[in-house]
């Protein structure tokens, strides 16, 4: 069972703690709460400190510091990277340097090094558990300039334990005593730590594996609109991918994205500028292309069926599908259309771009008539 873990390169310091935490926030937490009842203070604390390590992870680590969708002060990047060392996930440089390689290579077994590609468990917690390869850190050095940064790859451990685990831990003391002071260390220490993380990973995990893909079907990332719930809007991951270096990642104005909100109001108050944003006609582009590619290769597939003769006539499918491909063609018109005025750099009105975004989703649609149709004719 054990014979093909590669026991010579496990990183038993992180696997321990990994394993650890988890143990304690697993039995720790309802024994607490068993002995202790559930006290407001912790709900209050841990929602806190959750909020503010995650986010020092979405907004940190990931879109500031690893993508450089937008410039920080420095309070900003302050408070994220001491925040975002309070998730244990590494330093900031670190994380950048992996996630960097990640988009760089996204499913490639060698250079991903969280790839999808080497199973659902690896890309979720497996690939944390192996010294892999020493870190090269060649792709940050435009980080290793920044000495907020350079600081903290140096002393977070030791800012994580004081600010993320002992402060919790005194603060529960404070409140309640002794009784208190094991609430802190699980509330806002342990037990928060193991939740942010599972979160982190469930993007390099479920993100891969189960969603939509309505920018690009080339790489594995999928849109989720329940992780997006969890991880403060990280689960568009198909849009992130499609267009890494925006600042959002839930593009649209209603989708869950609270890091983008969050972005946003900051911009507002003047701590950070410089928002990257991709333009509305390159988003309209992709969505079109990529349902364009999903129609052609659905009736590539019905007219392979139909060559094979495992598929007889039947005329509402025929109309169906002739249905579709007329939707198909002014599909292609939108598109050619916008991408002239995008390459001339004229403005496409709003107008055109939704009515673009509706003739695409009347293609999704028909193409699950299709989907519908074909067994009676099967
Ligand atoms: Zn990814
Ligand atoms: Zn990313």
């Amino acid at each position: 069972m054990f014979r093909n873990i590669p026991f010579n390169r496990v990183n038993w310091f992180t696997s321990s703690f990994l394993i650890i935490t988890f143990f304690v926030a697993l039995i720790g937490t309802p024994l607490y709460i068993i002995n202790f009842g559930l006290d407001p203070f912790f709900i209050v604390m841990f929602l806190l400190y959750f909020a503010a390590s995650a986010m020092g992870i979405t907004m940190g680590y990931h879109r500031l510091f690893a993508h450089r969708a937008f410039k920080a002060s420095v309070p900003v990047r302050l408070t994220t990277l001491i925040f975002g060392a309070c998730a244990f996930e590494d330093s900031a440089l670190d994380w950048a340097s992996d996630h960097r390689n990640h988009h760089k290579h996204t499913d490639h077994e060698e250079d991903d090094p969280y790839a999808i590609s080497k199973g659902f468990l690896w890309a979720h917690i497996g690939w944390i558990f192996f010294k892999l390869y020493p870190r090269e850190l060649n792709n940050v050095s435009d980080l290793r300039k920044d000495k907020l940064v350079m600081w903290q790859h140096k002393y977070h451990y030791i800012i994580g334990i004081v600010v993320g685990i002992l402060l919790p831990t005194l603060l529960g003391y404070w409140y309640a005593g002794p009784g208190g002071a094991w609430g802190g260390f699980l509330f806002g220490g342990i037990t928060r730590v193991v939740l942010v993380q599972h979160c982190t990973f469930l993007i390099n995990s479920l993100c891969h594996t189960m969603g939509r893909q309505p920018y690009c079907s080339q790489g594995s990332a999928r849109d989720s609109f329940l992780m997006a719930i969890f991880t403060f809007g990280e689960g568009y991951h198909n849009y992130h991918h499609t267009f890494q270096h925006d600042y959002r990642n839930g593009v649209k104005p209603w989708q869950w994205d609270p890091t983008k909100w969050a972005i946003w109001t900051l911009s507002k108050l003047g701590l950070v500028e410089d928002l990257r944003q991709v333009a509305p006609e390159k988003i309209v582009l992709a969505e079109l292309r990529e349902t364009r590619r999903k129609a052609e290769e659905r009736l590539r597939l019905i007219d392979e069926k139909k060559a094979q003769g495992d598929l007889r006539d039947c005329p509402v499918l025929e109309s169906a599908i002739d249905h579709l491909r007329s939707l198909v063609h002014s599909l292609q018109e939108c598109y050619d259309d916008i991408e002239e005025s995008f390459s001339k750099r004229l403005s496409v009105s709003r107008y055109v771009l939704e009515r673009s975004r509706l003739n695409a989703s009347q293609v999704l649609k028909q193409l699950i008539a299709v989907d519908n149709l074909q067994p009676m004719a099967a």
